[in-house]
């Protein structure tokens, strides 16, 4: 097996949640168990949303799982490394210019749509002159750039999701640099993931329809696509979308709730898997058995309930040693091994302890 380099890629733009932290988990747990290398890769260039504060919660949330990373990079440092790819890319005449405004999009999709035909962009910026670029950039227009799909089928076997196909012909070409100059997500991670040398993918399904794009940039670039693992969202008991009532949290929240790391870290490493849900007492216990052949394809439900329920089932077999700090120090092991059967959140042992105190002054 190739010693597997990953990298969990937050954007900073918000507060993780339980989505996130199952691609962080099974991105970690994978290099766990086959001695690879987990990085931190903040995909900070969203100068509107992105914000420092989110940065510092992204590495708190982190570290209380215990998914320690052995590097950690920073999209905002590495833009002289995109220029020189956008340079590349151009140069092989897979990137070009296009100066329509967004209304002017907007009006060609919508006429497409009306007359039945798929809204892909017509690459009409391909068939500008050298003349008619200069008076665009004259009337002050500031150029967009989209990379040129090879219009080819691109395959790729998903280790979660099987043989995998999409018909990039019938893709409009993506824009990889705005307008502004900044460049977009899809373009910057591919450059990166070249150069950290990323052996597998592991990501939500959500990015299925990037993969397609991305594995020609990776060739346009020289290099070899990674493997890609694409996780099944994550719903609620309904089959719906999570949202802030069934678990879109922020997972500093179920923290705050009394949620023991390892708890959350059990539940979403076999949620949607072919393993039974149990406690367990350490990461590595979860490592030993992650195997994306075991990811089933179905959305997995999430429930705040179950993970309660496993929280509370976790407490019953955690040893001394692993609650010893979070204890006021006189508690013993004795008291842990007496009181920990009837925890639901570490917190209630705050509860027992006064109990046993009221007891004895009685
Ligand atoms: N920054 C992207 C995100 O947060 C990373 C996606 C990926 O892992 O490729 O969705």
């Amino acid at each position: 097996m190739l010693v597997p380099t990953v990298r969990f890629a937050p954007s900073p733009t918000g507060l993780l949640h339980v989505g996130n932290i199952r691609a962080a988990l099974f991105n970690w747990l994978f290099a766990r168990r086959h001695g690879g290398t987990f990085i931190l890769r903040l995909d900070d260039t969203d100068r509107v949303r992105g914000r420092p504060e989110y940065e510092v919660a992204i590495e708190r949330d982190l570290m209380w799982l215990g998914l320690n990373w052995a590097r950690k990079e920073k999209q905002s440092d590495r833009l002289a490394h995109y220029d020189a790819a956008k340079i590349m890319l151009a140069d092989a005449g897979r990137l070009y210019p296009c100066y329509e405004t967004p209304e002017e999009l907007e009006f060609k999709r919508k006429r497409l749509l009306a007359q039945g035909r798929p809204p892909i962009y017509d690459r009409a910026a391909l068939r500008l002159s050298e003349a008619d670029k200069t008076r665009l950039k004259n009337e002050g227009r500031l150029p967009h750039w989209r990379f040129k799909l090879a219009s080819e089928e691109v395959r790729w076997d998903d280790l979660v999701r099987g043989p995998q196909h999409i018909d990039e012909a019938s893709q409009s070409d993506p824009v990889l640099v705005r307008a502004d100059g900044t460049y977009l997500y899809s373009f910057t991670s591919v450059v990166d993931d070249i150069a950290f040398a990323i052996t597998h993918v592991i990501r939500g399904e959500d990015h299925v329809t990037n993969s397609g794009a991305q594995i020609q940039m990776f060739k346009a670039l020289g290099a070899t696509a990674p493997i890609f693992a694409h996780l099944p969202l994550l719903v609620d008991a309904t089959g719906g979308g999570l949202s802030k009532r069934t678990g879109s949290a922020p997972v500093a929240d179920l923290r705050e709730r009394g949620i023991e790391a390892i708890a959350l870290s059990a539940l979403l490493a076999r949620l949607g898997t072919a393993d039974p849900v149990e406690p367990v007492t350490s990461l590595d216990a979860l490592a030993a058995t992650v195997d994306f052949g075991r990811v089933g394809r179905a959305a997995a439900s999430f429930s705040e309930e179950e993970l309660s329920q496993l929280n509370a089932r976790t407490l019953h077999i955690l040893p001394y040693d692993a609650v010893r700090a979070r204890l006021a120090d006189d508690l013993g092991e004795a008291f842990w091994l007496a009181v920990r059967g009837n925890l639901v959140t570490l917190g209630d042992a705050a509860g027992w302890a006064e109990a046993r105190l009221r007891g004895l002054t009685a």
